[in-house]
């Protein structure tokens, strides 16, 4: 098959139809964005009685949800040092406690909507690219073992091939709790959730603007979209990297990033063995990082951070050329595999690459998660929508400082990307 721009994942998922209703005129919360974020939000207001629009710009899953690697990843982007250093340790073990969280929120959510998301429990594995990366994952490990009593297993060089058939890695680190799925079919069964506990999605309909306006002697939003103005009484805000002008001031905290992936043919079940024999989720140790697995029917997934910009024509078909150039640098057994699919898709970092979560000019928001948002991204709507609903959720991401950029120095657009990147390139070189 000759290389397709398309992304992969949805060629085996089967997505909710929704009918081309008008919208309503009130409703008690809208929220914006329809992928893990939104979605998980609108099924649990919804379960709660609220009446929920889910108002996305796209479709059900358009956006980073359906276009991932499907890594349920436990830990968060900062290591365990920097933030006890920052947050202290009671903050931080609460924060790690509820990355172990995010993982039985999805599986939990799976089970009871009867997902058919090839869900599995086949732990990660991070593998380190330098000498003094592995040193380092000997250290995070005992640290959290001692603070967070979580076990994390250090794999020496001479046994990694117990666990991935590349030979250029210095050593790895185990997290038996992370998991894998196939996330076009998880957004498409969280949409089907959703509405099934009585949210409404409405699909091509973007949110161009937000006014506090009361109605009927109640505060609330005067909502304009494509398709007509609504009122709700609460919006809550999911939509990551794709964060645009309706709502500015969230638009000038996150920093889009573009990430590409590329998966090959299926190959035979001998080569997939030698190439991942745990079939694990996989990521190198570099700031400019890749990421791989195998899919559940065989293929290699490989993906990473291949230009800094988000995705256009010109820049997936570059990355593709790069990713496979990486790849057979991890797995030269793969110099003959044909690549059949290349995608891209947007992620969002705050400047402190933290997840964040709260309110912002009095609208509900939940962003920030860097490249580890399916199972965050899962926790977080559900967390904010018992927190919308009245309840008072355990949430410890809820009030820490949301940084913008320093000096504010950004409206965003993200004219120093380019220049990050080169930062990233350089600090692999000399970390
Ligand atoms: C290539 C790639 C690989 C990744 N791999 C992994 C991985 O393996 N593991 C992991 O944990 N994370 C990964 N991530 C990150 C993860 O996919 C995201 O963090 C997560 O999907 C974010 O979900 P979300 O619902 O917040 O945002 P999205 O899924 O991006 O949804 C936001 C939605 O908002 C909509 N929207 C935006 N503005 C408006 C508007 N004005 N009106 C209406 N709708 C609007 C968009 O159309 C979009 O559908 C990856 C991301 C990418 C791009």
């Amino acid at each position: 098959m000759p290389l397709q721009e398309h992304n992969y994942w949805l060629t085996t998922a089967e997505f909710p139809q929704t009918q081309a209703r008008p919208l309503p005129n009130r409703v008690d919360v809208a929220v914006i964005g329809a992928g893990f974020t939104g979605l998980s939000a609108a099924r649990t207001l919804a379960k709660r009685d609220a009446k929920v629009a889910v108002l996305e710009s796209e479709t059900i899953g358009w956006g980073a949800s359906s276009r991932n690697g499907g890594m349920v990843l436990t830990g968060l982007k900062l290591g365990v040092n920097e933030l006890i250093s920052k947050y202290g340790r009671e903050r931080t073990q609460r924060m790690y406690a509820a990355s172990l969280q995010t993982i039985d929120s999805v599986e939990q959510i799976i089970r009871e909507e009867a997902i058919d998301c090839d869900f599995s429990r086949c732990g990660h594995l991070e593998v380190a690219c330098k000498q003094k990366h592995f040193d380092d994952y000997e250290r995070q490990a005992e640290v959290i073992a001692r603070e967070f009593n979580h076990q994390l297993r250090v794999v020496q060089r001479n046994e990694l091939s117990a666990e991935i058939g590349s030979k250029i890695y210095y050593g790895g680190m185990v997290d038996e709790v992370s998991a894998g799925l196939n996330p076009a079919r998880y957004v498409a069964g969280l949409g089907r959730a959703a509405m099934k506990a009585g949210a409404d999605i409405f699909q091509h309909t973007r949110v161009e603007s937000l006014q506090r306006e009361s109605s009927q002697g109640e505060s609330g939003w005067k909502i304009s979209t494509s398709r007509g103005t609504l009122w709700a009484r609460e919006v809550f805000v999911g939509t990551s990297g794709y964060t645009g002008k309706a709502t500015p001031a969230l638009e000038k905290k996150l920093i889009p990033i573009g990430s590409f992936i590329i998966t090959t043919e299926v190959l035979p079940g001998v080569m997939a063995r030698e190439l991942s024999p745990r079939n694990r989720m996989i990521y190198d140790s570099k700031n400019y990082l890749y990421y791989y697995r195998l899919t559940p029917d065989r293929r290699m997934l490989f993906g990473g951070r291949a230009a800094f910009f988000p995705e256009t024509d010109q820049s997936i078909r570059r990355s593709a050329e790069i990713l496979r150039r990486g790849m057979i640098e991890v797995y030269p057994q793969l110099r003959d595999a044909k690549v059949e699919y290349v995608w891209g898709g947007t992620l969002d970092f705050a400047f402190d690459i933290m997840p964040h979560a709260g309110q912002l000019d009095g609208m509900y928001y939940a962003v920030g998660y860097a490249g580890h948002g399916v199972a965050m991204a899962t926790y977080q709507g559900q967390k904010m929508a018992e927190l919308m609903a009245g309840d008072q959720p355990e949430n410890p991401f809820v009030g820490i400082p949301f940084p913008g950029a320093p000096l504010g120095l950004y409206n965003g657009k993200p004219w120093f990307l380019p220049f990050a990147g080169i930062w990233y390139k350089f600090l692999d070189w000399v970390s």
